[in-house]
């Protein structure tokens, strides 16, 4: 018996291929010079075009920032040659999302091996992926393909599993063995996610970042709970970025630092390795079938 129905596995296919076509454009548009924001809008417009919506900002991590930020419209930051640069998307259809990311390294070659190393973990780790395998064999998977390479995993990020208008939605997917007792099963979908680093292998979040998640209502002058409204019919219960909510109101920079303060939203601090060192990612999304897995994206 399917665990999941063919309805919910083709929108799930479908926010696959829309997150899939989305990371590749991203990638192929990377270039010295060029705006975050711009091709964070472009990679956002592809995938609405598409008949997706975004389950998250795309996440644009340069060098050492490995997760969490999104171009705003005050905080733009331009590739340089050698950067090396992830890029992560999320694309929903009906609330049922697909996560996947890639890196890419702007006309260099000089991480070519970090940026393979979280490719080859995430392939090894993709083939172990079956009903009863359990998420701490993943981690050691992940962690002894990054170091065999020479480089360290990032310790304290994670996979996850997804569900309907949910990111994570229970359980982690290490990137190192841990204690974990969780095994997977058939039905599940599941997002992997190595990173490989020639820093420390752990990363702190540093600043307000501008990516941010409805928490709870609360009593609030008029203006803020009009955009508050707006945001949670807009975005449910998924990430959205500052500069999204511009269309939702013409004082919306404000209203939404007034929101964070009263703590209506939070925000998701910008990830960095705590010494500076470049980071690679590379994800997918899954789910799991009665012998192994198909992959999403
Ligand atoms: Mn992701
Ligand atoms: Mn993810």
């Amino acid at each position: 018996m399917p665990s999941v129905s063919q309805e919910v596995l083709d929108k799930f296919l479908r926010a696959g291929a829309i997150a899939r076509e989305a990371r590749s454009y991203g990638i192929a548009h990377v270039r010295a010079g060029g705006s975050s924001l711009e091709l964070a809008n472009a990679i956002e417009n592809l995938i609405r075009e598409r008949g997706g919506q975004c389950a998250f900002p795309v996440n644009i991590g340069v060098n050492e920032v490995a997760a969490h930020y999104t171009p705003s419209n005050s905080n733009d930051v331009k590739f340089r040659h050698g950067d090396v640069v992830k890029i992560d998307v999320g694309a929903h259809v009906d609330g049922y999302p697909a996560d996947t990311a890639a890196t890419v390294e702007v006309g260099t070659k000089n991480h070519s091996a970090l940026i393979r190393s979280a490719e080859d973990a995430l392939t090894m780790c993709i083939e172990m992926v079956a009903p009863g395998t359990s998420v701490s064999a993943m981690g050691a998977t992940v962690s002894r393909v990054i170091k065999a390479a020479g480089f360290k995993p990032v310790q304290n990020l994670t996979g996850h599993s997804m569900e309907r208008w949910n990111l994570h939605a229970g359980m982690s997917i290490p990137n190192i063995e841990t204690r974990d007792k969780d095994l997977l099963h058939e039905g599940m979908v599941l997002a992997i996610e190595p990173f490989s680093t020639v820093g420390t292998g752990k990363v702190a979040g540093r600043g307000r970042g501008s990516i941010y998640r409805v928490v709870r209502d609360r009593k609030a002058p008029e203006d803020v709970c009009a955009l508050f409204t707006k945001m949670r019919t807009e975005f449910g219960p998924f990430p959205f970025a500052g500069r999204w909510c511009d269309r939702l109101s013409p004082s919306s920079d404000a209203l939404v630092t007034k929101m964070f303060r009263l703590g209506m939203i939070m925000s998701y601090p910008i990830l960095t390795d705590v010494g500076d060192g470049v980071v690679a990612q590379a994800e997918h999304s899954v789910i799991v079938t009665a012998d192994g897995c198909k992959v999403l994206t």
